[in-house]
């Protein structure tokens, strides 16, 4: 029986078991892989000489703490979690069965995908899923968002600001907000609504996206 289980090995998750650790609690860490969304990083075509420090960086000062110890940590995916009156459950897709006192999930978020060809492979390589990390990497460029709620008009107004034009690619009406009566002012923004996104292409790096009316 451990005294503190955490599912995810991201930041967060990390970050719990080298506390837990620290407490001297009996702890185990189950994560699919270490970093989780830190891994993601950003490439453009001419990028080449700016300087970067990834997510991966960051984290290997934590992750060192936890790699020496082998015993609270297990790669696996989560399954089930069952909790009791005293306890938790923690089942994993490997069939080992975990039981603890406490359970932290920090598991963490995904990016909504648009589930079309070139994305998997083109994602990194001017596919991204953070306006907010990434809008300075657009300056001067072309640039599209996919999106027709309030998330997707802030990036738009952002990289407006930015970049040299934005398409904004809305699979239905835009959500009427005073932001996007803006945004339909702005000079160097063009709104396509009620489109779908059918494939992003490109060689290397993200070159243009087929899309369907
Ligand atoms: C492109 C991008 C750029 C970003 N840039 C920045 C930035 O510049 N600055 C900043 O502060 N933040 C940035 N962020 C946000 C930052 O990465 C997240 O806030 C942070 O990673 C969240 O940490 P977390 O540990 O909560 O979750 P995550 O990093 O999402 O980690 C969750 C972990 O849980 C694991 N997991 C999920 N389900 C299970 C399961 N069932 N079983 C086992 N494991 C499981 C996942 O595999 C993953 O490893 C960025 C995010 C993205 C996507």
């Amino acid at each position: 029986m451990y005294d503190l289980i955490i599912i995810g090995g991201g930041p967060a998750g990390i970050t719990a078991a080298t506390m837990g650790i620290n407490q001297r609690l009996e702890t185990l860490i189950i994560a699919e892989r270490w970093g989780g969304q830190t891994t993601y990083a950003m490439q453009l075509e001419e990028m080449e000489g700016r300087e970067n420090i990834t997510g991966e960086t960051l984290l290997d000062a934590f992750r060192r703490q936890l790699d020496y110890l082998d015993f609270v940590r297990r790669f696996d995916t989560v399954a089930k979690v069952m909790p009791d009156e005293q306890h938790f459950c923690v089942d994993t897709a490997r069939g080992d069965r975990f039981e603890g006192r406490a359970l932290i999930m920090a598991t963490g978020a995904k990016p909504e995908r648009l589930n079309v060809p070139g994305e998997t492979r083109l994602a990194g390589y001017g596919l991204s899923y953070s306006a907010a990390t990434h809008t300075g990497l657009f300056l001067g460029r072309d640039v599209a968002v996919v999106g027709n709620g309030r998330r997707a008009q802030w990036a738009a107004a952002g990289l407006a600001r930015k970049a040299h034009h934005v398409y904004l690619l809305a699979p239905e009406p835009l959500t009427d907000t005073p932001l996007a009566r803006s945004l339909h002012r702005m000079q160097n923004v063009e709104i396509a609504e009620g489109v779908a996104i059918k494939e992003v292409c490109g060689e290397r790096f993200v070159e243009s996206i087929k899309i369907a009316t």
